[in-house]
């Protein structure tokens, strides 16, 4: 395939994709017995250029992930450059030296996963916050190793109860629930069934948290049917093709 698609091609073609996810969601929550109101398509655009978060735009959606900070951050100044302000989600693995840089751009970090980030968050919108960059604590969301392999990312589930508390007690941060992605091999309905319980359980003694990210484009309809409030979907949506900006 040689040549970029025009702007009206890439659009009809985006424009396609996304219908066609959104009757996958609403297939598997008619499944599931579910509202799919439910559950948010979440485009990742990790890879992809800052004209298909705009072209995503036109066609409606309002906020999208992406997985490294430098690059998110550079996309999100294009956008805004251009007046377009999603809200932006983060999730991938954070360094807590980007912490402040993070908050420039992020309203949602998916991928807290250790105490030491959450520390590391929690002192970095203080500082904002004294320094009158923004009011509002930080959303944030738990991201659980479904594997034990700290190595993926994700905190062991050994170790939730102490990240739950730090995260809630800090005043700074908001724990709106819990994030995680299916361990490579394993069968997605384990996985997604296991986050399933840790959220009931979570919900438990934090209303609040009710969130989970689950999901991508290969597993979605497992993690709808296992109660996933929010699809993380990249390659279903944006393709395998990597377009340069015009
Ligand atoms: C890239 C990524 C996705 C999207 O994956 P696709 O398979 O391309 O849909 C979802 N979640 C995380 C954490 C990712 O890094």
């Amino acid at each position: 395939m040689s040549g970029a698609l025009s702007r009206e091609e890439r659009k009809a073609e985006l424009a396609a994709a996304l219908a066609e996810i959104q009757e996958r969601i609403a297939t598997a929550c008619a499944k599931a017995g579910r509202d799919p109101a439910e559950v948010q398509l979440l485009p990742i655009t990790k890879n992809f250029p800052a004209s298909d978060v705009a072209l995503l735009t036109e066609l409606g959606c309002t906020e999208f992930g992406e997985s490294r900070e430098q690059e998110a951050s550079a996309k999100a100044a294009e956008l805004a450059e251009a007046g377009i302000h999603p809200r932006w989600h983060l999730i991938g693995r954070l360094q807590r030296n980007k912490a402040r840089a993070v908050l420039r751009w992020a309203g949602v970090i998916q991928t807290v996963d250790s105490v030491r980030l959450a520390e590391a968050l929690a002192k970095a919108v203080a500082k904002a916050r004294a320094e009158g960059e923004r009011e509002d604590p930080l959303d944030v969301l738990v991201q659980l190793s479904l594997d034990g392999d700290p190595q993926r990312g994700g905190v062991p589930q050994d170790q939730l109860a102490e990240l739950v508390a730090k995260i809630t007690r800090s005043g700074e941060l908001n724990l709106k629930g819990v994030m995680a992605v299916a361990p490579l091999g394993s069968n997605p309905h384990d996985a997604f069934g296991e986050l399933a319980e840790v959220s009931a359980r979570l919900r438990n003694e934090h209303a609040g948290a009710v969130v989970v990210s689950a999901g991508m484009s290969g597993d979605l309809e497992a993690a709808i049917d296992h109660g996933s409030t929010c699809v993380r979907v990249g390659t279903s949506l944006l393709g395998g093709r990597r377009l340069t900006s015009p």
